[in-house]
């Protein structure tokens, strides 16, 4: 039996985690549960249907409400101490951070200290704190698991195979909505066109990120650290179908890649039940749906997301965290309609040139270098 907290449990991963605690309840348990509180009724179901030994609502004006929906059978918590607490729960073997954005950043370093495993979805943490994040898990010796599908996928064909024998990793990407449209109409690009993903249904930052093809830029980042490799090595292409979730090229040129139906609820799975592979409920392979396998290289004039995470990626230091900031901080301008959808990457651009990187950031480095790229993507005015 593995015990999980599960922090960002009324989003779309925490929704597909609790799919995948009740299809495997003999061998998935929910010990904590924690969320924004924009959804509390949604939070206070899953603690009366769960009943965790702990709950938390980060917003904590929330509580009493909460505390009133709940009852008092289980412990309620509250902030970013709350969440802190629930990730070193004495009864949890396992974290698994879905919160979108950086708040889980904390939380995933308190959990590494109080050794429990972290399953990781919220691959901002790892693109701001890689280097502090999977370090402090080394000398800890937990383990960070993957729940991206891509590094899932990565993860899984790697299968403990040395760096060495690695030529590149693979990401694969859907190419988003705006995958054909000419750059002359980015400019025009709607809110409500650019939340229509093409083949994955997720939360709004990140079907945003995947229209820019910023969530690969992110991505790449992300699988830099995961599996401690150089930038150079991680490579971007464009797959529509979203069946294949990532290729390892190894040095010999064979080509290992994980397959499935794009559903979440695969790679949370294989993270949480790691290293065991346990029968589901899941639809089985249907091949007529995958006759058809296309890729085609990205286009870096159109979408210089790519590009942008690569110089942020081989800069280091606190150059990810910068991108990152800025990256979220234009997807909420724009989503205010306060900025245009080619202007995300134009801020992010700008908000990086003017950055002076600290290297081998500590904690507070990394949290200064944040809190300035996000007052400077704020001020921007084009
Ligand atoms: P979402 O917007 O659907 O859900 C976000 C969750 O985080 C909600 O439960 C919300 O209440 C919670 N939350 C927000 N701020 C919080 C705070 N300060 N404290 C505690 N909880 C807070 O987002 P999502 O699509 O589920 O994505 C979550 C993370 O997983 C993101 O980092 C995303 O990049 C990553 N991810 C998502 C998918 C996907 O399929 N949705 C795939 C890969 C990676
Ligand atoms: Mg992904």
């Amino acid at each position: 039996m593995k015990r999980i907290v599960l922090l960002g449990s009324t989003g779309s991963i925490g929704q597909s985690t609790l799919k995948v605690v009740a299809d495997l309840p003999d061998r998935l348990q929910l010990v904590g549960l924690a969320a924004g509180g924009g959804n509390l009724d949604e939070l206070a179901r899953q603690t009366r249907e769960y009943r965790p030994a702990a709950a938390c609502v980060f917003d904590r004006s929330k509580l009493p409400a909460l505390r009133e929906k709940v009852g008092n059978a289980t412990r309620l918590l509250a902030g970013e101490e709350g969440l802190v607490e629930l990730a070193m729960l004495p009864e949890a073997d396992i974290v698994l951070i879905a919160i979108v954005g950086t708040a889980g950043l904390r939380p995933a370093l308190a959990a590494i200290e109080a050794g429990k495993d972290l399953a990781v979805a919220s691959k901002e943490i790892l693109v701001m704190a890689g280097e502090a994040v999977t370090s402090a898990a080394k000398r800890q010796g937990v383990r960070i698991l993957p729940v991206d599908s891509e590094h899932n996928a990565i993860w899984q064909c790697l299968d403990g195979k040395p760096r060495h024998e690695v030529r590149n990793l693979w990401l694969t990407a859907s190419g988003g909505p705006f995958r054909k449209k000419p750059q002359a109409e980015f400019a025009k690009i709607t809110l409500q066109e650019a939340l229509q993903h093409p083949t994955w249904s997720m939360g709004n930052k990140i079907t945003l990120d995947s229209a820019t093809l910023m969530n690969k830029g992110l991505e790449m980042i992300e699988a830099r650290w995961l599996f401690d490799i150089e930038m150079a090595r991680v490579r971007v292409v464009v797959h529509p179908q979203s069946i294949v979730h990532s290729f390892v090229e190894f040095v010999d040129g064979s080509l290992l890649a994980q397959l499935c139906e794009p559903n979440m609820r695969l790679p949370i799975q294989y993270a949480l039940t790691y290293p065991e592979r346990l029968a589901n409920t899941l639809p089985a392979a249907d091949f007529m749906k995958m006759s058809r396998l296309e890729f085609e290289m990205p286009d870096h004039d159109r979408f210089p997301a790519l590009g942008l995470a690569r110089a942020a990626g081989e800069r280091g230091g606190t150059a990810p965290a910068v991108f990152n900031a800025a990256n979220e901080v234009a997807v909420a301008r724009f989503v205010k309609g306060e900025i245009r959808f080619p202007d995300i990457w134009g801020i992010v651009e700008h908000v990086l040139a003017k950055h002076r990187v600290v290297e081998h950031a500590d904690l507070g480095q990394i949290l200064e270098a944040d809190r300035w790229a996000r007052a400077a993507s704020a001020a921007w005015k084009g």
